[in-house]
């Protein structure tokens, strides 16, 4: 999968995405992400991309022609549009589902803002989706872009090294992933749950979807409400 991201921070991203599973999945050609400066596309004699806003207000706006060319420069060379992704406190918030729908593409701009925001029309020319990343408001697009990436990016096969752990993950089935514990069996006086070291396959799944259960009930309600249990599973988590 490649991901262009348009910025005024191209350093930001690229070191940011660099590291970790997503940096091997980069070196091992499973992912690409390209960082295109927006000031490199600015007409400005002093590479100016901004401007204040007509009306008056706080604050400059990014202007229309510096953004535009820079997605006209990605379209132009790889000959097609792909789905573009405003990053913007404005947006609908992105979840697991939205990360695997956009997982699903070959190519994806990511369009990130600075100072007030973006013309408005640019943003009705190129962008087909409005991501925000949560109600508040970060100074610039580029930490909610490498968010909407590193969650993308597990959900291309091959990222992960398991590629299982993906998908048994938080949010599948709209439930949090049960607890889980490694090495030693004893740390400080607590103990691994008995079950987990029985060996027994089916009673170590019952108990983890149990606990997913009891996980989501207590940080989660409003997910359990969307998810789909078992009428047994129902009467199970009444009664507990
Ligand atoms: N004036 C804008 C508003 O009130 O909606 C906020 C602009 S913000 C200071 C600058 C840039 O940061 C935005 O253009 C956007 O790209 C990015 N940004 C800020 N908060 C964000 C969020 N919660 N999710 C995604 N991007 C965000």
């Amino acid at each position: 999968m490649k991901f262009y991201i348009l910025t005024l921070f191209p350093d930001m991203v690229i070191q940011g995405l660099s590291t970790s599973m997503i940096g091997r999945a980069i070196d091992a050609g499973i992912l690409c992400i390209e960082a295109v400066n927006i000031r490199d596309y600015s007409t400005n004699k002093h590479n100016k991309v901004d401007d204040y806003p007509y009306g008056g207000g706080a604050g400059m706006l990014m202007q229309a022609q510096p953004v535009y060319d820079a997605w006209k420069s990605v379209v132009e060379r790889i000959g097609k549009k792909p789905r573009c992704v405003y990053v913007t406190p404005q947006g609908s918030t992105f979840t697991q589902q939205a990360a695997k729908k956009f997982a699903t593409e070959e190519e994806l701009i990511l369009l990130c803002g600075h100072y007030e925001g973006i013309d408005e029309r640019v943003l009705e020319e190129i962008v087909t989706d409005y991501i925000s990343i949560g109600d508040y408001v970060l100074t610039g697009g580029e930490l909610a872009a490498m968010v909407v990436v590193d969650a993308v990016s597990r959900m291309v096969p091959g990222v992960l090294g398991n590629q299982e752990s993906g998908f048994a993950e938080s949010f599948e089935g709209n439930l949090l992933e049960y607890p889980q514990y490694s090495r030693p069996e004893e740390w400080q006086g607590k103990k691994v749950p008995e079950v987990l070291l029985s060996g027994h396959h089916k009673n170590i799944e019952i108990w983890r979807r149990q606990q997913s259960l009891l996980r989501t009930r207590e940080r989660r309600p409003d997910l359990l409400q969307r998810a789909i249990l078992t009428s047994e599973e129902q009467q199970w988590l009444e009664k507990i």
